[in-house]
């Protein structure tokens, strides 16, 4: 059966054009980027497009869009065999992380991909990652199962899974790395894809389940040589807060000052969640290796394992957003939910 395809325009450099008047990159339509890309009607696929409006620097971006491209999924889930979604780099790694918490039982592809360059420039990188995107989103197995049925990042060459990027690179055109997890697929003169780290549904036929509630009473705080307490205590008694991302060092490790302990003692108990992730980009947070992480255990920090701070950030909004109560919060940003974490 020819595939079919879905492809949601939101904005990003990959369909920018130089404002002749200001010089500065603004958003062009869509067409204009099929015009640019004759070549994806070669696949032979049926080939659907939807452009967001207004189209976006992903800068722009807020968590009310994430459930505006999840809606949009879900309303076109059951005709489209994948879905690709063009979109800006700089948050690309937050949005994808968020669209893989917001889509549980997915079991067809979303491919998230941009550009360093605008496709209409002659060098650009836009082509290649739009087209083996749709290729990816179009690709079955033997059994006619999708090849990846997940939220990914296609970027220069590889496919990330989403929730376990971050954008590492403002100039080069592999703008993105999965610190932890390595590559689903590689493509060179094939796309090799990885099955082994691939998730998979233990049972296919599930319907798409939808969390379209988010919650962004959260903050974060990078820890530093030299943090003062006026700053964590304002942080940290900021009205209404829920949760608090607190960046550590190594393996989760701060320094052992009372009056931090004490600050995030009193914050918990006052019911904020506090998640420690680990400020280095590979690699995982282990409370229990020295004492100045193990005096954070003991207050009740939460270990975030190895996830990136920006799937930290997406799974926190999307968890405060579906439990109004802080102990389901905690139950669940515990658990692997879509392979963000390697436990
Ligand atoms: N500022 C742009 C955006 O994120 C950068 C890009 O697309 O690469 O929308």
């Amino acid at each position: 059966m020819t595939p079919s395809i879905l492809i949601i325009y939101t904005g990003g450099t990959i369909g920018m054009k130089h404002d002749a008047k200001s010089g500065a990159l603004v958003p062009f339509n869509f067409r204009q980027i099929e015009e640019e890309v004759p070549e994806l009607q070669k696949f032979g696929y049926h080939i659907d497009s939807i452009s967001f409006t207004p189209l976006v620097d992903s800068s722009d971006i807020t968590p009310h869009f994430w459930i505006k491209l999840a809606q949009t999924i879900q309303v076109h889930y059951d005709r489209y065999d994948g879905f690709v979604i063009l979109i800006g780099t700089d948050t690309m790694a937050y949005t994808a992380s968020a669209l893989s918490f917001m889509l549980e039982d997915l079991e067809k592809p979303v491919i998230f991909t941009g550009s360093q360059l605008p496709i209409g420039i002659l060098r650009t990188d836009g082509k290649e990652n739009f087209i083996s995107s749709v290729e990816i989103a179009a690709a079955r197995r033997n059994d006619g199962t999708p090849q990846v049925p997940e939220v990914c990042v296609f970027f220069e060459n590889q496919l990330f899974r989403g929730n376990r990027t971050t954008k590492d690179n403002a100039e080069q055109f592999h703008a993105f790395r999965s610190p932890n997890l390595p590559p689903l697929a590689q493509a060179g003169i094939q796309i090799k894809y990885n099955h082994h780290l691939i998730r998979y549904p233990q049972e296919w036929g599930k319907p798409l389940k939808v969390h379209a509630k988010v919650c962004n009473d959260l903050a974060t705080i990078k820890i530093f040589p030299g943090i003062q307490e006026k700053t964590v205590n304002a942080i940290l008694n900021i009205s209404g807060l829920r949760a608090v991302i607190i960046e550590t060092y190594g393996s989760g490790n701060a320094p052992t000052q009372p009056w931090l302990i004490a600050a995030l003692q009193q914050a918990i108990t006052r019911g904020v969640i506090i998640y420690n992730v680990t400020q280095c980009q590979a690699g995982s947070v282990a409370m229990e290796m020295y004492a100045t992480g193990v005096l954070l255990k003991d207050a009740g920090v939460i270990g975030g394992y190895d996830i990136t701070v920006e799937a930290a950030i997406s799974k926190l909004i999307l968890l405060t957003g579906q439990y109004a109560n802080n102990d389901d919060v905690i139950t669940a940003i515990d658990k692997n939910l879509r392979g963000e974490i390697s436990i």
